[in-house]
């Protein structure tokens, strides 16, 4: 089994909360842990440093740390790839064209307001669910 995490952006988070872990259940992920979490601007920064120094990482992470999210560490077989397709593709417009169940598609606006994160390895699976949750989940 794998872990990955998600996110649940501050576009759709409290108001489809409910709805999206619903789609989650139902494609089958178990949820090791879940939890609202804040981010401030430096875990913001810490969590997306991979986009340091683009166009959109300023905008980014002040919009994550902007209000609540919620993160969830979801565990299955294949969970990175799984969950990735699950959300859909980033751009939540191009979801709406190529993917329309996915869950960017349902509930996304755009390309930065794309309702939900998913790690994008195992490796980074792991590094995420340590900046969210301290570690403690971890292995
Ligand atoms: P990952 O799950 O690896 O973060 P992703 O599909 O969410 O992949 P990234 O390319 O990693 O997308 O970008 C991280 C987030 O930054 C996106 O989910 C989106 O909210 C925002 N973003 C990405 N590209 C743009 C862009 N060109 N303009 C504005 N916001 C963007």
């Amino acid at each position: 089994l794998q872990r990955t995490l998600a996110l649940i952006k501050p576009d759709v988070y409290p108001a489809k909360k409910e709805e999206i872990v619903a789609r989650i259940k139902q494609a089958g992920f178990t949820i090791v842990k879940e939890s609202e979490v804040s981010f401030d601007k430096e875990k913001a920064a810490e969590f997306y440093k991979e986009h340091e120094g683009k166009g959109f990482y300023e905008e980014l992470t002040t919009w994550m740390s902007s209000a609540p999210i919620y993160a969830l560490v979801l565990e299955k077989p294949a969970a990175v790839k799984e969950w990735r397709n699950l959300a859909g593709p980033t751009n939540s417009n191009k979801a709406r064209e190529i993917a329309p169940h996915s869950i960017r598609a349902l509930f996304g606006t755009d390309g930065s307001l794309n309702a939900v994160h998913g790690s994008d390895s195992p490796a980074s699976a792991e590094r995420e669910i340590g900046v969210v949750f301290g570690g403690e989940v971890a292995g």
